[in-house]
């Protein structure tokens, strides 16, 4: 698949990556149909003469491709948007629902890990996954 990765000074590099797999039973892989770019892609962009080694892009939607095992209220073929931080789902702030508080996180996609300016992008845990509410709204 083909994936953008930031070069330092301005530039980005279309590079061709493997295509993410399922690997764990709570992982989805989605294809990307579309990755807003964030203010936080805006700034390095400008500033940054530092290369980074993964994917970036942290608010991706797209269309999920596969599921693992243990993945609930999830669908191949469902419509979706991913968030960027995933929490262990366990502590008291996931229980709140406020997941960037949690002390356990996954790593966060596209700062940690690869993100969604690829064709492909693997999410670390379904609870960061959100259908919406029309099945053709991505297609
Ligand atoms: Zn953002
Ligand atoms: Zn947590």
């Amino acid at each position: 698949m083909k994936a953008a990765i930031f070069q330092g000074n301005k530039r980005y590099l279309i590079v061709e990556k493997e295509t993410p797999r399922v690997t764990r039973p709570e992982e989805a892989v989605i294809q990307v149909k579309a990755c807003a770019i964030c203010g936080s892609d805006i700034d390095p962009y400008f500033l940054s003469p530092e290369a980074r080694g993964y994917v970036s892009g942290h608010e991706p939607a797209g269309i999920v491709t596969e599921i693992g095992d243990s993945v609930k209220d999830l669908a191949i073929g469902d419509s979706v948007v991913a968030n960027a931080i995933v929490g262990c789902g366990r502590c008291e702030f996931c229980q709140k629902g406020i997941d960037s508080f949690c002390k356990n996180r996954y790593p966060t996609i596209g700062f940690e890990i690869d993100g969604g300016f690829a064709e492909y992008l693997k999410v670390p845990h379904y609870r960061a996954i959100f259908r919406f509410p029309s099945e053709s709204y991505l297609r």
